[in-house]
């Protein structure tokens, strides 16, 4: 998807391309295979710049601060976290407390409950088992990101190591009014987790998504509705905007939530089938969805397979 109003600007970073895609706006998006894992952005509105995600690797999120204060001639007054996943919190740390983080209620509790636990099982992990089990992953794609995940454990059993957890939160949503620009908070029903966080510039109708969408890559199910994420699509469509920087996936425009919703309804309805006639769901393969599915190819789908296997079992 190429956006005429979008500019590619020549920031140098080996983890994401950086656009500026408005007046205030700029999007990271990581690029294939590297260890940022999921894009981020900032958003300069005036007085204050606000920092969205600060991705899955602390040499991308220096990156994403140097290239926000070098373009915005302004220290970072804002993180806005979207959700609890690992992959767009691992940075908080890099700024003190005079940086304020923000998210909704739910995504906090989400980060005091399951992410904390997240990162107390990888303290407990064995790097070196870690090490020789990868060694042995023949698989270029698995091997990956296996390395993706062992460098994430050595960084967080590293000395000292710690994740800032916001500071402000909301419940339903808020605004932080700028000299130049207001930007929108806004919570909804459990989708892709319990709290996902969108980022609004009415203004310029630009939409920070977080992983709400996943543009042409598959969503990952596992930690919220797949129901419920296809109901909010349809609400996140009515917003007016005229590009989304998605939690993965290149800059999106308003099909995406589409074809998105496409792709969960089809999963569910594929997995269910299965169950329903008393066979094994784990065997459906990538060539049973629709064709527009086919390229994608993100190992998250066999994840999600997996995952509504059980779901739906239960339900
Ligand atoms: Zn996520």
């Amino acid at each position: 998807m190429s956006f005429d109003f979008v500019k590619k600007l020549d920031f140098e970073s080996e983890f994401f391309n950086l656009y500026k895609i408005s007046e205030s706006a700029y999007a990271a998006i990581c690029k294939e295979d590297s260890s940022m894992r999921a894009n981020a952005g900032f958003i300069d509105i005036g007085d204050y710049l606000i920092i969205v995600d600060t991705t899955m690797s602390i040499g991308a999120a220096k990156d994403l601060i140097k290239a926000a204060t070098h373009y915005t001639q302004k220290e970072p007054n804002f993180i806005v976290i979207t959700h609890y996943h690992l992959d767009h919190i691992m940075g908080n740390s890099l700024l003190d407390v005079s940086t304020q983080i923000m998210t909704s209620d739910r995504t906090l509790k989400n980060l005091q409950t399951e992410g904390r636990k997240r990162i107390e099982d990888i303290k407990k992990m064995d790097l070196k088992k870690l090490e020789s089990s990868l060694n042995k992953v023949t698989d270029e794609v698995q091997r990956k990101r296996g390395e993706i995940e062992l460098a994430v454990a050595k960084t967080i059993q590293s000395e000292g190591f710690t994740i800032r957890e916001p500071n402000i939160t909301f419940k339903t949503g808020c605004v932080i009014h700028g000299n130049n620009k207001n930007v929108h908070l806004r919570t909804f029903q459990k989708a892709h987790t319990d709290g996902d966080v969108i980022v609004y510039i009415p203004e310029e109708k630009i939409l920070f998504t977080g992983d709400l969408l996943f543009a042409r890559t598959d969503p990952w199910l596992g930690s919220g509705d797949p129901e419920g994420w296809i109901s909010l699509s349809e609400e996140l469509f009515t917003i007016d905007f005229k590009i989304a920087v998605p939690g993965h996936g290149e800059l999106a425009s308003k099909d995406e939530f589409t074809l998105q919703s496409k792709y969960i309804e089809e999963i569910l309805r594929i997995v269910k089938k299965k169950i329903d006639a008393g066979e094994d769901p784990t065997t459906i393969k990538r060539e049973h969805f629709s064709e527009e599915f086919q390229s994608w190819k993100s190992p998250i789908f066999q994840r999600n397979i997996e995952f509504l296997s059980e779901y739906l079992k239960k339900s």
